[in-house]
């Protein structure tokens, strides 16, 4: 298949500059063009089911191949969770803040070093004729006990990767282009390059 363009699938503007910036590295060549068409429900119980939900309705509704990508913070002590339910941890607000601060609380009595947890980004790459596939990308971290940081989104504050240079900054603290290189969706890209690069 010879594609120009390439149909992305979410409407978090976090999300989307960040896989603008991974796709221009991987295929300069492809537009990514945002989805405007009607929203599925999201109603998986796996990062897979999810991601796959989304781009199976916008490959259906632009004619185009679709990426999209269902993620969230999977913490240790909490089996997994909020996991696909991050966006909503507190509620249906989608409220971030509010999501943050019920994770410390329910982490209120938990040290260090069992604050563990990890991204997960499971990206899905569905081509109009019905071919699909999924790939997953993990970040390994651990969780701060309180917020620090002004950059990145959701549950960045509080997260603090497990490969740092002994100034323990969680991933506000970070750059968008340190963020980009070695985040969740930086690695279920580079799962997604050879998938990419037969478009
Ligand atoms: P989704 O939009 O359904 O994939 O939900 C993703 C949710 O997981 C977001 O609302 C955030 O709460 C969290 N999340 C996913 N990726 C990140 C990230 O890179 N930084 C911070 N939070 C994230």
């Amino acid at each position: 298949m010879n594609v120009a363009q390439i149909v992305l699938a979410t409407h978090n503007a976090h999300k989307v500059a960040e896989f603008q910036a991974i796709v221009a590295r991987v295929r300069p060549d492809l537009e990514v063009v945002p989805y405007d068409g009607p929203e599925p429900v999201e109603d998986g119980t796996t990062f897979a089911e999810n991601a796959l939900i989304k781009a199976r309705a916008a490959a259906a509704h632009t004619g185009l191949p679709a990426l999209a990508d269902d993620s969230g913070i999977c913490v240790d002590v909490l089996g997994g969770s909020p996991g696909v339910f991050s966006a909503y941890w507190a509620g249906h607000a989608k409220d971030d803040g509010a999501n943050l601060a019920l994770l410390l609380d329910q982490l209120s009595d938990i040290r260090d070093p069992h604050r563990g947890a990890h991204y997960n980004s499971t990206v899905a790459l569905v081509t109009p004729g019905g071919v699909e596939h999924t790939v997953e990308g993990l970040w390994p971290g651990r969780l701060a006990d309180a917020p620090r940081g002004g950059a990145g989104f959701g549950y960045d504050p509080v997260f603090i990767p497990a490969e740092q240079d002994g100034a323990e900054r969680t991933v506000a603290e970070w750059t968008a282009e340190e963020k980009n290189a070695v985040s969740h969706r930086a690695r279920a890209f580079v799962a997604l390059e050879p998938l990419l690069a037969t478009l």
